[in-house]
């Protein structure tokens, strides 16, 4: 089976780091519907054709359509930060190519199986949910759930 491939930039599927976790949570909210929409056609896309994602720095496929993206760059204050930490605790820098699976055991195996997603992005506003999520479903470490505050 496959998928459409959502229109993106320069035709190559940029993915900034932190969204690798927020691709694992995402139930159809967002921060508008059209981006609500485009999340969700790129969730479907990723996880049926498996393309080879570049981790990228800035606005990407994502991105695209949220009314937080200024000229391409987030205006939020938090987004490269949790970039910075995702990249830390994967390994990985910008530039980094690999199929869209592999960056998901990676997100799965040095993030979320380890209840870290606090000390990522524990201040961001759909913590709430996410977190709740990675409790539940990834982590294999409760114990570590509460060493790992922001
Ligand atoms: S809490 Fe925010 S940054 Fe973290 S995975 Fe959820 S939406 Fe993404
Ligand atoms: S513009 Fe900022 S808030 Fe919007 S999806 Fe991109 S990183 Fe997230």
């Amino acid at each position: 089976m496959s998928a459409e491939l959502p229109a993106q930039p320069e035709n190559a599927f940029r993915l900034r780091p932190h969204h690798g976790l927020c691709m694992k949570f995402f139930i159809g909210k967002g921060y508008s519907g059209d981006f609500a929409e485009n999340m969700g056609n790129i969730k479907t896309f990723l996880e049926t054709n498996d393309p080879v994602i570049v981790i990228s720095k800035g606005a990407d496929s994502i991105c695209r359509k949220c009314p937080n993206n200024c000229g391409g760059k987030c205006s939020g204050e938090k987004a490269d930060k949790y970039d910075r930490l995702v990249m830390e605790l994967c390994g990985i820098k910008y530039g980094a190519e690999m199929l869209y699976s592999k960056y998901s055991s990676l997100v799965n195996e040095n993030i979320l199986s380890s209840g870290k997603l606090r000390s990522v992005c524990g201040d961001c506003k759909w913590f709430g949910i996410c977190g709740s999520w990675q409790d539940l479903t990834f982590c294999t470490d409760k114990e570590n759930l509460q060493k790992n505050l922001p």
